[in-house]
């Protein structure tokens, strides 16, 4: 008995969009095959754990969202251990490791787990295994799958420690007997719980009776090119080895159908980060040309009738669906076309193996099928590794059972990157490209994460125009490729641009009039406040904005909110300002034509564009982006950060903007202050932590 006690630790997680509880889930799978017992919990779930008497080591897996913040989950736990009022050996009976997740495309990366982890360490906790840090950039698994590979050895030697302490050897022989103590055994018992030696069963390739067009031109490319290896085709070694793949996760969801009418549940109801809105879209722009590469639209929203309320720099979020044609082809594909408007209840399946089984948040009890595939499950998610193990059981085919097989295994991990993980595959690209892979909807359930609402930022002032919503967006596109067989518009993004595309009369479209006729399509919305983007308190202070393409559409707000204060205040005294913009044309995708009127009236001090595709006759080439452009005036920036106490907005693409931006403003700080690179970088630091460089980044 008290040796199954000591074989038990809590395992820990908090997840912003399912990704750390998956990794928590897989990591109490494994548990269980290494004889241990994982006492899962959200962190959020404080009443059913304690750290401050906890006794067996802690595992904490923890993913990071918004600039660095912990998951709405974890908020509370960091606030009580935040508290500064506990003794620095609060924790010092407590032995953990920490799983970070995060995305190095952003500035604080896997901050939410290193806020904890170091908090645990100021309060006497100690690691019984290092910190690891994945970075959802290049991969997670590529730090996950070795950090659960060594997570058992530690734990092993963190029991053995903890028995030692307790001078109960005895029991140490029991621990150390289950475990092996050499590592490359451990590793193969973290894999053993499902290691097979897998050969092709089956090389016949199917009838093609049952293939689409699409399928056909999937197929062509695994044939024409056999030695290179494809989503569907595996080359030597991988294609000759025996695979460790992962083991089969135990199925928890059943689901009756009833063909009976019924009401789906409200969509505030799938909601749970606050208060929904179903507001009117009165007008919509499309701000770039016909041939500019993207296509940038502004919707107005009316939220006279909410409570619905907002500071320009706050984002909120848009509730969208599913593309109608994929969930049709979906349920085409799994057979159940004809039961798309059946009631389908769905519960925990009795006796299931998964530890603490519940019906997932976002799936309701009852609802029909389609609104469960329209409007609850990422349809476009990249399937994860358990998913494709899952779905290896569904496939009848030989050759797609073995590919799909590789696919999950530690042997074609880098077939999983480069063939799913990069291109961005989703399910219904899966099941076009293995025909015979026939999943239930359970399934789906099961694997298929919570779609989420985007959130997008705020383009307007609610004092320059109550009761009105602006918003500015790119519609997201994904052309077709060797394992995409259609081109596809992002989900919210498309979505909303086939409902307002009535509204949009290229010829009359302006800001000003309503862009073509009145619109009765309405949207769901919530909030989703931003802490820190925000005017400076103080008027009289300095700032500038940098936001290229629709990075701009905070500071539109911003500068409208300015102009009606100056309006209204004509004794303040008003900082200078300064916008930065960037785009490709001058013709094409100059987002804001009207920001000469800011400047004309003096809300703008300075307005800095550049255009990077535009050839230029001149001798000397004008800059293409807006970091070239800020580094012109690194006297100005100086100043304003460094003297006059002034903010540096940057808002945009994180991938190819932010961090150019921001190696300017460190070769600005080190020329200025004559500091070398380091030093400045530190500086840098300093003016971010006083929230005076402030990021609104978004990929
Ligand atoms: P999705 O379908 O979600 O696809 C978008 C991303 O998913 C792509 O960038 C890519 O990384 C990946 N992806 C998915 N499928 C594929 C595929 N098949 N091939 C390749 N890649 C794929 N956006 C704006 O335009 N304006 C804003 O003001 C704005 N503000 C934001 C504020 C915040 C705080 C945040 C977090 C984001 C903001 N965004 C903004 C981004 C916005 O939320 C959405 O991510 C964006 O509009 C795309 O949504 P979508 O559903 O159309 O695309």
């Amino acid at each position: 008995m008290c040796c199954d006690l000591k074989r038990r630790f809590l395992l820990l997680y908090a997840t912003q969009k399912g990704q750390a509880k998956a990794i928590a889930e897989e990591i109490w799978q494994q548990a269980g095959a290494h004889g241990l017992e994982a006492d899962i919990h959200c962190m959020s779930e404080m009443d059913k754990y304690n750290l401050e008497t906890e006794k067996d080591p802690v595992v904490i897996v923890i993913s990071t969202t918004g600039t660095g913040d912990p998951p709405d989950t974890a908020r509370k736990f960091v606030r009580k251990i935040r508290d500064t009022t506990l003794p620095p050996d609060h924790f010092a009976h407590l032995q953990y490791g920490l799983l970070g997740l995060g995305d190095s495309e952003y500035t604080f990366f896997c901050n939410g787990g290193k806020t904890v982890d170091r908090r645990l360490q100021e309060l006497g906790a100690q690691h019984f295994y290092d910190t690891g840090l994945a970075d959802d950039c290049v991969g997670l698994e590529l730090v996950v799958d070795p950090w659960i590979d060594g997570l058992w050895l530690a734990l092993k030697e963190a029991f053995l420690l903890q028995k030692e302490k307790e001078g109960m050897s005895s029991d140490v022989d029991a621990v150390s007997s289950s475990l092996s103590a050499d590592p490359h055994i451990v590793h193969e018992l973290n894999l053993s719980s499902e290691v097979q030696n897998l050969k092709l069963e089956d090389g016949g390739v199917r009838s093609s009776g049952v293939l689409t067009q699409k399928l056909v031109d999937i197929s062509l490319v695994a044939s024409t090119g056999d030695t290179e290896p494809s989503l569907v085709h595996s080359v030597p070694p991988v294609s000759q080895s025996a695979l460790n793949i992962p083991a089969l996760p135990p199925e928890y969801i059943e689901v009756q159908f009833q063909d009976i009418h019924g009401e789906n549940p409200h969509l505030s109801s799938l909601i749970s980060e606050g208060t929904t809105f179903e507001v009117p879209v009165t007008k919509a722009v499309q701000l770039t040309r016909e041939d500019a590469i993207k296509t940038a639209l502004l919707l107005e929203l009316d939220i006279a009738d909410t409570v619905f309320d907002y500071q320009p720099g706050d984002a909120f979020c848009v509730i969208c669906p599913n593309n109608v044609n994929e969930v049709e082809e979906l349920l085409h594909i799994l057979g159940l076309s004809e039961k798309g408007d059946y009631l389908v209840c769905v519960k925990v399946k009795q006796g299931t193996k998964k530890k603490g089984a519940t019906r997932p948040q976002h799936i309701p009890e009852r609802g029909t099928l389609k609104f469960i595939l329209t409007w609850c499950l990422e349809i476009r998610a990249v399937p994860k590794k358990a998913f494709l193990r899952a779905l290896v059981e569904c496939t009848s085919d030989g050759r797609e059972k073995r590919r799909l097989q590789e696919l999950c295994s530690r042997q074609g991990s880098s077939d999983y990157t480069r063939f799913i993980r990069e291109p961005n595959v989703c399910l219904l690209d899966l099941l076009h490209a293995f025909p015979s892979c026939k999943p239930s909807l359970n399934l789906l359930i099961e694997h298929l994460p919570k779609l989420q609402a985007r959130s997008y930022s705020v383009s307007s002032s609610n004092l320059h125009q109550p009761g009105k919503l602006w918003f500015v967006f790119n519609v997201v596109e994904f052309p077709a490729c060797p394992t995409r067989a259609v081109s596809r518009k992002g989900v919210c993004t498309g979505w909303l641009a086939e409902l307002v595309a009535p509204l949009l009369h290229p010829n009359k479209n302006t800001l000003d009039g309503r862009g073509g006729s009145p619109s009765t399509e309405k949207i769901s919305i919530f909030a989703r406040p931003n802490n820190t983007f925000h005017l400076p308190a103080d008027p009289s202070v300095p700032f500038v904005m940098v936001g290229p393409g629709t990075g701009i559409s905070p500071f539109i707000g911003f500068l409208q909110h300015r102009q009606r204060l100056r309006k209204e205040h004509t004794d303040w005294e008003f900082g200078e300002t300064w916008l930065f913009f960037g785009c490709r044309h001058q013709d094409r995708d100059y987002l804001f034509k009207q920001l000469r009127c800011f400047l004309e009236n003096g809300t703008l001090t300075h307005l800095k564009v550049c255009f990077s595709r535009d050839s230029s006759t001149a001798e000397v080439a004008p800059p293409k982006y807006v970091q070239d452009v800020i580094r012109l005036y690194a006297k100005e920036v100086a100043r304003i950060l460094l003297k006059e106490g002034g903010y540096f907005y940057v808002c945009g693409d994180k991938k190819h903007m932010a961090d150019g931006v921001s190696d300017a403003v460190v070769d600005i700080i080190s020329m200025e202050m004559e500091v070398d690179k380091l030093e400045a970088m530190k500086i840098l630091a300093t003016l971010r932590e006083a929230k005076r460089y402030l990021q609104d980044v978004w990929s």
